[in-house]
């Protein structure tokens, strides 16, 4: 495939045409995937979550930066699950990356899911990968807020940031969406403005509140536009990835990360097939309507079935 072939050679029009397809839920995605496949697992992954405005897109340019002082060469994907229409256009808008736009070594793109099943949790990684194969250091997944999907996307990269800013708002947004336990590493961003000090404090008392883990995530300050802060946030994000790599977590996780994504795409499949073979199955659906047959028989008689749908 001459996708692929571009993409491996970190030709950015087919690494662009390649997410498109992942977007899309394209029919080639099959072949892509399997091309691209084994050429990924070098690229470090860096997840940002945060409720919308705490200031992730200037987070993830000033750590775009810091990576370009290394000589490393970046990619961010912007994760929106919630607007069907955002093209690269928006991105200028929202990613004040406007230093890094001229940058060849700085790839930016932003992503929604239009056609692939299984949604933003299934199609996020497979992004990530291409991006991977296509020669990047480093992946950086922005989310746009913290729905459920976005928290799972930012979830599945290797190092995962929970950026906050100063005001109890978002200690409660913290709570209630269960990013405490996906947290690697806390950032309370706009550190320049009154309260910090406080989200500081309120984060370190839910941490020990939580379960003893092998890492214990910082909660480090940083005040973005004003580039404060970012060199300790850069070293606590390798000092996650040092840890990760001495005791075996790296591996673990992505074995078990893939393992549940091999879960999620066959039990969309599965869907799939069950829904057309009750939708081509009148007698079936009348055997259940007329109660001769109850709902756990028509399932078990669907569950003997699909497997044997092309
Ligand atoms: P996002 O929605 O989380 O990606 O947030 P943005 O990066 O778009 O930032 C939202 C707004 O907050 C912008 O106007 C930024 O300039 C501003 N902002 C970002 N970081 C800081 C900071 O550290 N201090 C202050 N005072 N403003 C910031």
């Amino acid at each position: 495939m001459d996708l692929v072939d571009g993409v491996l050679s970190g030709d950015p029009r087919a690494v662009a045409r390649a997410i498109s397809m992942v977007e899309d839920g394209d029919a080639g995605l099959e072949e892509l995937s399997a091309g691209v496949f084994p050429h990924t697992g070098r690229a470090s992954t860096i997840g940002l979550t945060g409720s919308p405005g705490v200031g992730k897109s200037t987070l993830a340019g000033e750590l775009v930066r810091v990576a370009r002082e290394r000589g490393m060469s970046v990619a961010v994907l912007a994760i929106d699950p919630t607007s069907p229409f955002t093209g690269g256009a928006l991105l200028g808008d929202r990613l004040r990356m406007q230093a890094h736009a001229t940058d060849p070594d700085v790839f930016i793109r932003s992503m929604a899911t239009r056609g692939h099943l299984g949604g933003m949790a299934l199609a996020a990684p497979e992004a990530v990968r291409i991006l991977d194969a296509s020669g990047r250091d480093l992946v950086i997944v922005e989310t746009v807020g913290v729905g459920q999907a976005e928290v799972e996307v930012a979830a599945a990269t290797d190092t995962t940031l929970v950026v906050v800013a100063p005001g109890w708002g978002d200690h409660v947004q913290v709570a209630k969406a269960g990013i405490l336990e996906i947290a690697d590493v806390f950032v309370v961003n706009k550190a320049d403005r009154e309260g910090a000090e406080t989200s500081v404090r309120d984060l370190q008392q839910m941490i020990r509140m939580g379960s003893e883990q092998a890492w214990t995530p910082p909660v480090l300050t940083t005040s973005a536009v004003e580039g404060e802060g970012i060199a300790e946030l850069w070293e606590a994000v390798e000092a996650h990835r040092q840890h990760l790599e001495a005791t075996g977590a790296l591996e673990r996780g992505r074995r078990s990360r893939l393992l549940r994504e091999v879960e999620s795409l066959t039990a969309e499949r599965l869907r799939g097939t069950i829904r057309e073979l009750l939708d081509s199955d009148v007698s079936l659906v009348d055997d259940l309507a007329e109660r001769r047959i109850d709902p756990y028989r028509a399932a078990a008689i669907l569950m003997e079935r699909a497997p044997r749908r092309p």
